[in-house]
């Protein structure tokens, strides 16, 4: 093909239509290049379902763009023409295209952003990056936010973006006359007649294709490529969405922190993975819940409660992000550097509530927040495991999981690695906290009641390890000095003892 204008290079995590780069070209006049790369799929050793999911969408979304005009140059993984990496397929596609410019939209990932502004130097073709549209808050307009301040609280972010959006506001006052409504959303677990299941989709050809080239590239991936039964179109995303907000987003908030055994998705929308990807929409999204929750058919606790997830944490976390990278992936704060125990790959423990968490992980590449946080990322913190270690394999075992989101979370929110400038105060908890929001506990070889001895649930004594090992660090804090006049309180022998568990139990890891 001859006289290309621009080469618009579409990334797998941008499959939006009205992306700045597909919406700054033409497709009479303009190639549009996606490959599946192998270095790619393999920089972390991402979970199957995550590497099917991604290629199974480029490759529909490579078809709608066609559907569309657009010329689109698609790059799958075994054919002859793949050359692995983002840069050597490019550099193949300019010599054999001769595009007047290289056009792409921003890259979502530091490093990969490195690797386009290198292209500038590296190739004689001119390379335009240009914004992301599809975020509420640039990095530029974030760094501005923080500029100055002391604290970067989500909250106080969250309610300019509520203003910027006019979700769930009434001129400048919010609906229901307050900002947040967390505190009605913290019920615990109840088995209830109905649960709502997320809509499952049956692999089309195209998906049965990728999945075999997943098992037979992959296969010595974690995680469970079949069932295979995510949304790999936009349609069918979006019918998802619309099933959660019938079925489940009423019972989104009160249900929000629960966990339950055998019920891995409760009241969750799980669509991060297609928001993170470009199939869903965030403004779209937070448009619809707002509709329904002025129609009548959604409260306002659960409203309100998942408009922040999107328009304050996510947005928030991609900020932070750009605020500190390069370097952030590094923090650690408390100084741990134990190696990630193998159970989780493996599930292999005795400890209900984290074999629940990993087997589900490891069947779905799917945890719910709560699980994410306070079950495998508090096990962690309390553990001492390195955040590093512990950042990869988040990013390696969920569908949804992008560096830029998962950094923050993981190394901020749930490490508190950056010394709590994402979260007001470490995410520690002991078994307590566990068996009032699942009912986990029941079921499991330990005695959530004890806290010290071989039969104690193992989280009480490494939380009071923790709260003793740590308190100069976290003594100042007013949300933790508590629970350390707590420790201090208890007599010399029953601290020995917690020591001592403490130890026993993490020399097993
Ligand atoms: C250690 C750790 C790692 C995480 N890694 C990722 C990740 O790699 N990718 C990812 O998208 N989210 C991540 N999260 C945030 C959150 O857990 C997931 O977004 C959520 O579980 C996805 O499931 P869902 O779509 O059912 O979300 P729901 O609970 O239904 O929430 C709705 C949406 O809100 C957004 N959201 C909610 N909480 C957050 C948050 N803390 N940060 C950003 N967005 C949020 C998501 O887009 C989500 O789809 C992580 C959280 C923790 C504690
Ligand atoms: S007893 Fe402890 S380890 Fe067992 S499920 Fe409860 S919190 Fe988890």
């Amino acid at each position: 093909m001859g006289g290309v204008r621009n080469l618009i290079l579409v990334l797998g995590d941008q499959l939006t239509p009205t992306l700045s780069s597909l919406a700054a070209g033409e497709p009479a006049r303009d190639l549009v290049l996606m490959a599946e790369l192998h270095d790619e799929a393999t920089y972390v050793r991402h979970h199957q379902k995550k590497i099917a999911f991604l290629f199974s969408a480029m490759r529909h979304f490579a078809e709608e763009l066609r559907d569309a005009g657009w010329t689109v140059e698609y790059v799958k993984l075994d054919a002859p023409e793949s050359r692995g990496s983002f840069t050597a397929q490019v550099e193949q596609a300019v010599s054999a295209h001769r595009p007047e410019r290289i056009v792409v939209t921003e890259a979502g990932e530091w490093r990969v952003a490195q690797m386009l502004e290198e292209w500038r130097e590296q190739f004689s073709t001119p390379v335009d990056i240009l914004p992301d549209n599809r975020f509420l808050c640039s990095p530029h307009e974030f760094a501005q936010w923080a500029d100055g301040r002391k604290q970067l609280r989500m909250e106080y972010f969250y309610r300019e973006m509520r203003r910027k959006t006019g979700l769930l506001m009434y001129g400048d006052v919010p609906a229901g006359g307050k900002w947040n409504f967390d505190a009605e959303n913290r019920k615990p677990a109840e088995a209830s007649l109905f649960m709502p299941r997320p809509a499952a989709h049956a692999p089309d050809a195209i998906t049965n294709d990728v999945l075999a080239l997943v098992a037979a590239r992959f296969g010595n991936h974690f995680g469970d490529l079949k069932p295979f039964w995510f949304a790999v179109t936009r349609n069918d995303a979006e019918a998802a969405f619309a099933a959660f907000v019938k079925d489940a987003l009423p019972s989104f908030g009160d249900y929000q922190d629960a966990m339950l055994r055998g019920e891995p998705f409760l009241y969750h929308a799980v669509i991060a993975l297609y928001l993170n990807c470009g199939l869903l929409d965030p403004l779209r999204v937070c448009q619809q819940v707002e509709a329904a929750y002025r129609a009548g058919a959604v409260p306002l606790n659960a409203a309100e409660g998942f408009i922040r997830q999107i328009i304050g944490w996510r947005e928030y976390v991609r900020g932070i992000y750009w605020l500190k990278m390069p370097g952030y992936e590094h923090s650690n704060f408390f100084g741990h550097t134990r190696p990630l125990p193998d159970f989780y790959w493996s599930a292999q423990t005795d400890m209900a509530c984290v074999k629940a968490a990993v087997t589900q992980t490891k069947e779905q590449a799917y945890a719910h927040h709560i699980q994410r946080l306070m079950i495998t990322g508090n096990f962690a913190l309390l553990a001492g495991i390195d955040p590093h270690e512990l950042h990869e394999w988040y990013l390696c075992v969920y569908a949804d999981a992008y560096e830029w989101v998962e950094l923050p979370n993981t190394v901020g929110m749930s490490q508190f690695a950056d010394g709590g400038l994402l979260a007001s105060k470490p995410y520690a908890a002991s078994g307590a906290y566990i068996n009032r929001m699942s009912d986990y506990c029941g079921g499991c070889k330990y005695d959530v009641k004890r806290r010290a001895g071989p039969e104690a649930c193992p989280f009480n004594a490494l939380y009071w390890n923790f709260i003793s090992r740590h308190r100069e660090k976290i003594g100042g804090n007013p949300r933790m000095a508590q629970m350390v006049r707590t420790y201090d309180k208890f007599a010399a022998d029953e601290q020995a003892r917690i020591a001592q568990s403490a130890a026993a139990f993490l020399a097993t890891l």
